[in-house]
């Protein structure tokens, strides 16, 4: 009986060996599989890889100040934006968000508020850049400016989605955007007939006060007046790193994609 007890433990172990034999064939060619990424099977190099690890750079703030996107990511870049991906990371932050906005007991005095950036967190401009290279060429500020003069920018589906919920749960919005004070009308008007018509205030930068000022001491400060007339900021979100560093960021931040261009 003993013998063949034993017999059969042996043999459990065998087996059992076996299959961590076999997980750890599975580990090791995982484990192996991002290092052969960079060639193809006849060993040839794929450009795609330096452009999705540009855009993680880009996205993670370890590349910052680039004035333009390589040429060689052109391809690589549109399709991000055109194709579902974009969407589906912009999806990805406003859920975060809302999960967040969700879990939290408003006071209910409507000081509770939640900032918006504008261009490519509200308004999308991919009309526009489609049109130049998809952050390729250099920034055009007279071409850009006619763009944003139309007011036809479309809304970015995602966040216009979340702003409603944010409204629904009580929250007041605020609008903070580098636009100019001679484009807060149009500004208005785009954000009206796209959807986003209710909020608290539209902040665009004072030419006299912030002139050469960078977007993180300009968005730094007017969030330090809101504070200062008693609103508290629940939650922040934009499409740069300059829309959420600096002081006053809010209790929480949120960064959508853009790998289309850099503002400091
Ligand atoms: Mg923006």
């Amino acid at each position: 009986m003993k013998l063949v007890t034993l017999i059969f433990s042996l043999s459990t172990i065998i087996i059992s060996c076996h299959g961590l034999a076999l997980d750890l064939d599975h580990g090791l060619s995982f484990s192996i599989f991002p290092l052969r990424l960079k060639s193809g099977l006849g060993g040839h190099y794929i450009p795609e890889t330096s452009c999705s690890s540009w855009r993680l750079g880009v996205e993670a703030h370890n590349i910052i100040d680039w004035k333009t996107v390589p040429q060689e990511c052109e391809d690589y870049v549109g399709n991000y934006l055109l194709g579902k991906q974009y969407r589906e990371d912009s999806k990805a932050v406003t859920e975060e968000a809302y999960k967040y906005a969700k879990s939290l007991n408003l006071v209910g005095d409507g000081k509770d508020i939640w900032v918006f950036d504008i261009d490519e967190t509200s308004l999308s401009n991919l009309p526009y850049y489609a049109d130049h290279g998809f952050g390729v060429e250099k920034y055009n500020a007279t071409a850009f400016n006619e763009w944003v003069d139309l007011g036809t920018a479309p809304a970015l589906p995602e966040s216009l989605k979340l702003y409603k919920r944010l409204l629904r749960l009580g929250f007041n919005i605020v609008f903070l955007t580098g636009r100019p004070d001679s484009q807060k009308d149009i500004t208005l008007h785009n954000l009206k007939s796209v959807g986003f018509t209710t909020f608290q205030t539209l902040i665009v930068k004072d030419s006299t006060e912030y002139n050469g000022k960078t977007a993180v001491t300009y968005k730094s400060s007017e969030r330090k007046k809101l504070e200062k007339n008693g609103y508290r900021i629940v939650g922040n979100i934009g499409d740069q790193w300059s829309d959420i560093l600096g002081t006053n960021t809010g209790n929480r931040t949120f960064k959508l994609p853009d790998p289309m261009y850099y503002i400091s």
